[in-house]
């Protein structure tokens, strides 16, 4: 089985328990909660068995240690993630807006992981691995995007495979060569995992079916395209399958998608049936919005299956 490896921010998260439209109202906090939409897609992968590896960079403090931890019992390889003395892990601060809308408080760009860098043991984890997922979001940072698709190009040539969520708040759309990265790993990208919208990012056309085709005909093996609280499809190789939505209880929708695509990736990895992989992941996107904190909601394979059997558990 190939190594998964990503690469990108590991933070804490701090989540409001009610809804208010600032912190104060939003009282009591709960947290801190390991996070980061890489190491939440990784902590997903590595909790169905599957080998993989993040490469990241925290502080030499609690918050990183909350991180370290989850990530290895989980059976992530950690040795990727280089500890700064002196500097501090990243965080998040949520709260929900009265209308149910998120609102986030992010404190990335001046903390460890806003300086991911090449490092001995990044090297050669990427030379040992042989899938890179990569995070539309990672391609915004100058330095952390050039190292992205440094280890981009070096897998694929080794005959690797790319999966790519676009994990795109638009704002970032438009930061200096952002379409030109995103066009660049669209064309290495084998599994292709936007969000609703996101489908659209390179045609334009807003028919879904156009945009699939289109995308498909780019090399693009399998298309899953998550759709929130109504499901998630896939496309591929003249096969389309739906999955619609589980009814479960949405507690915090945090980190569901990346739940979603480090479970599907994981099965896809394995050859798995293609229904049946959509349907695991459907269910790992469910159980990932039923629990409070963005990562205390990835699942094993036996969590996943009781949740297929019994939804309202
Ligand atoms: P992202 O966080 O990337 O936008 P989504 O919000 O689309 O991802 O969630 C990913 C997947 O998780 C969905 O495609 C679906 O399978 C599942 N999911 C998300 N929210 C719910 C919900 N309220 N009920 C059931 N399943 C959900």
């Amino acid at each position: 089985m190939k190594k998964v490896l990503t690469i990108g921010e590991v933070l804490v998260e701090i989540v409001a328990t009610t809804r208010g439209e600032g912190f104060l109202q939003a009282q009591p906090l709960v947290g801190p909660f390991p996070s980061g939409a890489p190491a939440i897609f990784i902590d997903q992968v590595g909790k169905l068995g599957t080998p993989c590896a993040i490469v990241s960079r925290v502080g030499d403090d609690d918050f990183g240690r909350v991180n370290i931890e989850r990530l290895s019992a989980d059976g992530v390889d950690v040795s990727g993630i280089e500890i700064a003395p002196g500097e501090t892990t990243g965080s998040a601060f949520v709260r929900y807006r009265e209308d149910g809308s998120r609102a986030f408080l992010y404190n990335i760009r001046h903390s460890a992981c806003g300086k991911i860098r090449p490092t001995p043991a990044s090297e050669a984890l990427v030379e040992g691995c042989g899938h890179l997922h990569v995070m539309g979001s990672a391609l915004s940072v100058p330095d952390l995007g050039g190292m992205v698709m440094d280890a981009a190009r070096r897998i694929k040539a080794r005959g690797g495979t790319i999966s790519f969520d676009p994990n795109l708040r638009p704002e970032l759309l438009d930061a200096p060569g952002m379409r030109r990265a995103l066009e660049a790993v669209l064309a290495m990208t084998d599994l292709f995992l936007p969000s609703g919208e996101e489908l659209f990012l390179f045609d334009a056309a807003g028919d879904e079916a156009g945009a699939v085709e289109a995308l498909l005909g780019r090399g693009i093996r399998s298309i899953v395209v998550k759709r929130g609280a109504a499901g998630a499809s896939l496309f591929q190789n003249g096969l389309r399958v739906d999955a619609p939505p589980l009814a479960v209880e949405e507690l915090d929708p945090t980190g569901a998608g990346d739940a979603f695509g480090g479970a599907f990736l994981a099965f896809w990895l394995a050859d798995a049936d293609p229904a049946q992989a959509l349907r695991l992941a459907n269910a790992a996107g469910a159980r990932a919005v039923t629990r409070l904190g963005p990562m205390e909601g990835t699942s094993n394979r036996a969590e996943l299956d009781a949740l297929l059997q019994d939804p309202k558990g």
